[in-house]
């Protein structure tokens, strides 16, 4: 297959990258950051001409004062054809700048490779949308379907004030039928990955309790500090057991070469063996095959001369999905063992593991695409973190994590890229995105 070239009209997706790089919509996860509404803005000039001719509608949607996200959409003629969500965010995460060797917030291009903050996390994806959208809308035939740009806020920190919201408080300005979002594209062996499914949220908090007393008079105290120990140590030591689906045969099926070895990641007994074999892939592999526990933040005693009666751990859990709450506690009272008796456990804010099907219409309508543009199989992949895609998800509409990634963009790339230094992306990826986005619009709703 012949390297893609960008084209004419793929500039106009580069442009309008760099402008929302430059745009620095960066949350940090209080309410007043992100301050999304200048992107927005970007958007509105981008869509100028299409609005006012009459072939796109945008709505501006505020949640809280600069937390703004923007709607838009092409109506289609047949009201039973699907309505394809395209669904991006404008936020991107905070930087270090003495980590970076250019301006992160420059969007300067450079050796065909435009650089900053959220050039890969996700402003290529959300500008690709945003081109691929408005060439449906001045073609010279509507679609069929409605075709919807869903460029929204505050994804980094939660949702809360972008997708949360809207779903809520703005159902129909939202309402589609299946959905494209991050964040796909990924090389596994000769694959392009496809995010069908991410992982969960249940942290929980465990609670000990011991003796408080004066610091200067230990005996017979009972420290809640060492109980938290206790935990730890526990922790450290018993690990939840691999679960091995379907997914996880995919995932071997696509990136390992090497029969012996896929064999032994395909038992549950073998499997941890294995692991450290699969390199700089063995962290993602170690977190789909299975429920992970970190412990993260440690709590015990206020003052330095006071044997602390009270002690927290909290831990980030990351659940497969149809783990449900109750799997959670029961398979942390086994991993506690013994301990668990003295432990309350209370459960922190999360959020359910979600799948989509690949079987369904939009899933082969991606497959055809990438293999049409770049001769590649497609591989459904389950993401260890999460993204907006799960809230549409937990509506029921089929969503994929999409992008089209060149060839030299293995996973362990990808992840070095997000949320690391010198974040950017190359016009390749752009253009082998774009030529697959405009298959799809045209087979689904076309
Ligand atoms: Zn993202």
């Amino acid at each position: 297959m012949a390297r893609q070239r960008i084209g004419a009209n793929d500039d106009d997706a580069v442009e309008l990258l760099r402008a929302l790089i430059r745009e620095a919509c960066v949350n940090d996860g209080t309410p007043g950051s992100g301050q999304e509404i200048r992107s927005v803005r970007v958007l509105q000039r981008f869509f100028a001409a299409a609005v006012a001719a009459g072939r796109v509608e945008t709505q501006v949607l505020e949640s809280a004062p600069g937390r703004a996200s923007l709607i838009a959409r092409v109506r289609g003629t047949d009201p039973s054809a699907p309505s394809l969500g395209l669904l991006g965010h404008l936020d991107v995460v905070p930087v270090d700048p003495d980590g970076w060797s250019r301006n992160p917030f420059g969007g300067e291009l450079v050796d065909g490779e435009i650089w900053g903050r959220g050039a890969v996390d996700m402003l290529y994806l959300t500008a690709v949308f945003a081109c691929v959208l408005r060439e449906a809308a001045i073609a010279a035939e509507p679609p069929r379907g409605d075709l919807v740009l869903l460029a929204v806020a505050d994804e980094e920190a939660g949702g809360e004030y972008g997708i949360h919201w809207l779903v809520r408080e703005h159902p129909d300005a939202v309402r589609v039928s299946e959905a494209l979002s991050e964040s796909g594209g990924m090389r596994m062996g000769r694959h392009v990955a496809i995010e069908v499914a991410e992982k969960g949220s249940a942290g929980r908090r465990l609670v000990v309790r011991g003796k408080p007393g004066h610091a200067s008079i230990p005996f017979g105290a009972s420290s809640a500090a060492y109980r938290v120990g206790d935990v730890l140590q526990r922790l450290g030591e018993v690990k939840p057991a691999a679960q091995l689906g379907e997914l996880w045969d995919a995932f071997v099926a696509a990136r390992i070469d090497d029969p012996v070895l896929a064999e032994r990641l395909r038992d549950p007994v073998s499997i941890d063996a294995a692991l450290p074999q699969l390199g700089g892939i063995a962290g993602y592999a170690h977190a789909v095959s299975r429920i992970t526990l970190s412990p993260t933040v440690l709590r015990a005693g206020a003052t330095h001369n006071v044997i602390p009666a009270v002690g927290t751990i909290d831990l980030d859990i990351r659940t497969l999905p149809g783990t449900s709450d109750d799997d959670v506690d029961e398979l942390l009272a086994a991993v506690l063992g013994p301990l668990a008796e003295e432990i309350e456990i209370q459960r922190l804010r999360g959020w359910a593991a979600t799948a989509s099907s690949p079987s369904e219409p939009l899933f082969g309508a991606v497959e055809r695409a990438v293999g049409a543009v770049t001769g590649s199989p497609v591989v459904p992949i389950m993401a260890a973190g999460g993204s907006d895609a799960r809230v549409l998800r937990e509506l029921g509409i089929p969503a994929y994590g999409f992008g089209v990634l060149g060839p030299t963009w293995s996973y362990e790339r990808y992840r070095e890229g997000v949320h690391g230094n010198d974040e950017r992306i190359d016009a390749e990826s752009i253009a082998l995105s774009l030529a697959v986005l405009r298959r799809v619009v045209r087979e689904r709703v076309g």
